[in-house]
């Protein structure tokens, strides 16, 4: 580990883990804090799409106290107060993360984004939005807004496969997703790019070729790793329910998140490695761990290995 790019891997979780990166970049404990800023998805509403994807239902990622009718400023009141308890975080970023975090007229965007960073220790936002959901005005407002605080755009990749992107009901093609990150970069903020495994029929070496791709787009700054996992009132759960969506083992998943980060430049800092849901709403996959313990899962197969991430690299 004594080449200079892997300056970033922390020595115990083998990883450029995005809590260090934070730690390093504040020089403090920073939480991302979520909101429910009101937003819909064009997926949804027949703009783009209609039904969403086939795994979406926004209570599966989105804790329910950040209820779009409470203000903006309550919910940041009572996040900050639980992650100041629990963490001792004296920093926070305002995640905008439910539906289409974009998806607004720009001064409606303007004013939220500008509410958020007006409460005291908030030092950045966090955007969560769609590729094919980035109007110039919107791009530029996060510039101007990335002059000042820290910013960073999550784009939904989910799978660089057209074919599985079209499975899903996603409603972009990874074309418009090079897009975005070729318009969103060298603009001063960070781009986070989200990945899901698992999906029907999707073959680990297919799911790998995503690290290739990321590695390859100097804009991209950190990721977020998934599992596939089906939730109820989705169109998911109901194909879990008659036999064609069988999930992937947590074996197969920890053995391909493992793959996938040592085949992941060290630059690209690691946000998430799984995803979660209330378990009222949790139909398949049931690992029965924790967050935690699947964060751990995977890092300790790194270790079980003796690699870390970038070890595998391909240039
Ligand atoms: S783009 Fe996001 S919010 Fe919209 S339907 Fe898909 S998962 Fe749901």
């Amino acid at each position: 580990m004594s080449s200079l790019s892997f300056e970033h891997i922390h020595p115990q979780l083998r990883i450029n883990s995005y809590g260090h990166y934070l730690r390093r970049r504040f020089g403090c404990r920073v939480s991302k804090v979520n909101v429910d800023a009101g937003f819909t998805c064009p997926n949804r509403d027949g703009s783009k799409g209609t039904g969403g994807c086939i795994y979406c239902n926004n209570v599966s990622f989105s804790p329910r106290d950040t209820l779009a009718e409470i203000s903006l400023e309550d919910q940041l009141a009572a996040g900050m107060t639980y992650h100041r308890t629990r963490l001792r975080s004296q920093s926070f970023i305002v995640y905008f993360q439910k539906y289409t975090n974009t998806y607004a007229a720009v001064e409606h965007l303007a004013d939220l984004y500008q509410r958020a960073l007006a409460v005291p220790d908030v030092v950045g936002i966090s955007i969560g939005t769609r590729p094919d959901c980035l109007t110039d005005e919107a791009l530029e407002l996060l510039t101007r807004i990335a002059k000042q605080h820290y910013v960073c755009l999550e784009l939904g990749l989910q799978s660089a496969d057209d074919a599985i992107l079209e499975q899903i009901n996603r409603g972009h093609s990874l074309d418009d997703f090079m897009t975005a990150v070729q318009r969103a970069s060298n603009r001063g903020f960070d781009i986070c790019a989200h990945l899901i495994h698992g999906f029907p029929g999707e073959q680990p070496e297919e799911f790998l070729k995503a690290a290739c791709l990321l590695n390859g787009l100097s804009g991209i700054t950190s990721v977020k790793l998934h599992q596939l996992h089906a939730v109820e009132g989705t169109e998911l759960a109901a194909m879990y329910r008659r036999g064609a969506f069988e999930p992937i083992t947590l074996e197969q998943y920890v053995t391909t998140a493992a793959d996938f980060l040592e085949r992941l430049a060290p630059r690209i800092s690691i946000q998430r490695l799984y995803g979660s849901s209330p378990l009222e709403i949790r139909v398949a996959p049931q690992w029965g761990l924790k967050n935690n313990q699947m964060w751990y899962a995977v890092l300790n197969e790194l270790k079980r290995r003796g690699s870390w991430q970038g070890s595998k690299q391909q240039s």
